[in-house]
């Protein structure tokens, strides 16, 4: 959930300058309850020891309310070979991102996998239901370390990189369906994030 539509449209979400006054008084809550809870230490020393976590918990929920409650995260690392849009006669309706063989393939968001195994043209794929609806394809991998049904945290190893398939080298195909059925491009997606390639 977003506070307003205005500050997704930044592209900025880290820089304090664009935080509204909302999420500053949320963060000064967290401290508050915080401060509230050191109290059960008691004493000067308590207070100064547990000042990191404070500042830590104020950063996380200023970071959950400028960015929404569902972490994102890019699903791999390395060259951004090709983006979403008509390619070769077909559509491409993703975004590759090319790694050596075994590089991981992290899931971009929480969510349920609903598909693990072989898929024509992606070699084999996964999909991951998240929780508002959306689904991410990931394909090519050489190695699936998740199977249908398991529940997945963002950021969670899914699989290992490969060249399976329509694919021309060890890379990442990517898409994202929000709606839970269309392919749209996922780079604005991530962008809308605070991920950028
Ligand atoms: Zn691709």
């Amino acid at each position: 959930m977003r506070l307003s539509t205005s500050r997704r449209t930044t592209g900025r979400h880290r820089k304090p300058s664009t935080l509204a006054t909302a999420p500053r008084r949320i963060a000064v809550a967290a401290v508050t309850a915080g401060l509230a809870t050191t109290g059960i230490a008691g004493g000067a020393t308590a207070s100064a020891q547990t000042f990191p976590g404070l500042s830590s918990t104020a950063t996380e929920l200023v970071s959950q309310t400028v960015q929404g409650p569902a972490t994102t995260v890019r699903p791999a690392e390395g060259t951004f070979t090709s983006g979403y849009g008509p390619r070769w006669g077909t559509m491409h309706s993703g975004i590759d991102i090319a790694n050596t063989i075994g590089t991981p393939i992290l899931a971009v968001m929480n969510g349920t996998v609903i598909d693990s195994g072989p898929a024509s043209g992606y070699g084999q794929w996964i999909r991951i239901k998240h929780d508002d609806g959306s689904v991410s394809v990931y394909g090519h991998m050489a190695s699936l370390y998740v199977s249908v049904g398991e529940r997945v945290a963002a950021g969670q190893t899914i699989a290992g990189m490969g060249n399976l398939g329509f694919s021309t080298g060890s890379h990442l195909h990517f898409e994202i369906h929000p709606d839970g059925a269309t392919p749209v491009d996922p780079v604005p997606w991530f962008n809308a994030r605070g991920i950028y390639f």
